[in-house]
């Protein structure tokens, strides 16, 4: 936001005093509160009630100005956070079975604990002024192993608490195991809509006429979500880009790890459409749900790892996109492993 008051009547010297904020999206405003400190102690008609008043306005600029900073609006740096990784001796891990990381005042991310399952996906929750989005419910059904719906309502009754009530929607990035076993968790809650896992229902929820080469989007109330069709992984896998924070999820279809490719030519398309979809929005991370790479490239851990020390950071890069799309277009129409430092291609019956 930008407050900017205007005080001074002449064009003498004027103070400027600045105070700079992050706002949501991280990048650095500038409030700006212009007055004119010889006017405001010079003589003249009714002075003393314009020195008063000049005072007071400059005063609640500045406190409005500082209250409106959101504290926790520093978008915080993906490429260096610590996630839980798991442990060696499982019985040993003393971590929680969600770590939680507010990334904005209004979008967590969550990474399930590899203790409660090896595959640890993240998961992500972004709320506007009338509804919440989370992404993916993870890959443990039971809520004393996996609380989601506890955290995720511990979450939202904070926030409702300072800015009203959010209706919550559940959604998926597609229909693996992994993304929504803790769906039940949610059934029958209220103000709770679960999106369903079948194209079909996809299609019917975000009103996508024409599927998959439709950008849609979902308004979440003065946040604007771009859902993209991008069946490959499986073919209701959907990307979901984020006009506040600019991140672009990319579910299992781009991530560190092993891309499995289900269907290879509906993949290598939906690639391309996604690397063409960063050419016109500004990109802050490239956002999957896993983490399989380790931080030596080309080496992935093993299926099953259930700790991770060294793993690759979350985010990949709009280059790392394009590189996805370039090898794809090399390999042609036979479906084939390539490795590269931060991805593997793994194509899969
Ligand atoms: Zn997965
Ligand atoms: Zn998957």
């Amino acid at each position: 936001m930008l407050v900017y008051a205007n005080f001074h009547s002449h064009d003498e010297s004027s103070l400027v005093v600045l105070a700079k904020f992050k706002s949501i999206t991280g990048k650095t405003r500038s409030t700006s509160v212009r007055t004119n400190p010889f006017h405001l102690f010079s003589h003249g008609a009714n002075t003393k009630y314009n020195v008063k008043v000049k005072f007071i306005l400059l005063l609640v600029t500045l406190l409005l100005s500082w209250s409106c900073r959101p504290s926790t609006d520093v978008a915080i740096d993906l490429t260096t956070q610590n996630w839980i990784h798991g442990s060696e001796n499982c019985e040993e891990n003393m971590d929680p079975p969600i770590q939680v990381v507010q990334y904005t005042s209004n979008t967590w991310i969550l990474r399930q604990n590899k203790c409660t399952n090896y595959e640890a996906p993240f998961l992500f929750l972004f709320i506007g002024d009338e509804k919440a989005l989370l992404m993916d419910t993870g890959a443990t059904e039971e809520d004393d192993i996996f609380p989601l719906y506890e955290t995720v309502k511990e979450i939202l009754n904070e926030w409702e608490v300072k800015n009203g009530e959010v209706e919550l929607i559940v959604a998926h990035t597609h229909k693996h195991g992994d993304h929504y076993a803790a769906d039940g968790q949610f059934e029958g809650k209220a103000n709770t809509t679960i999106v369903g896992l079948e194209v079909e229902d996809v299609k019917r929820f975000y009103k996508v006429s024409n599927w998959p080469n439709e950008i849609v989007n979902l308004d979440l109330g003065n946040r604007s979500m771009k859902i993209i069709p991008i069946p490959g992984h499986q073919a209701s896998s959907i990307a979901v880009y984020d006009s506040s924070t600019k991140i672009l999820l990319t579910g299992d279809t781009f991530y560190p790890g092993r891309l499995y490719v289900k269907d290879w030519d509906a993949f290598k398309k939906s690639i391309q459409r996604l690397a063409e979809f960063t050419k016109y929005y500004e990109i802050s991370y490239i956002l999957g749900n896993h983490i399989e790479m380790t931080q030596t490239a080309g080496i992935d851990y093993p299926t099953g790892t259930i700790y991770q020390p060294n793993e690759h950071p979350l985010p990949l890069s709009i280059n790392q996109l394009k590189a996805l799309s370039k090898s794809l277009n090399e390999l042609g129409e036979i479906p084939t492993r390539a490795i590269h430092d931060s991805f593997i291609i793994f194509p899969v019956d």
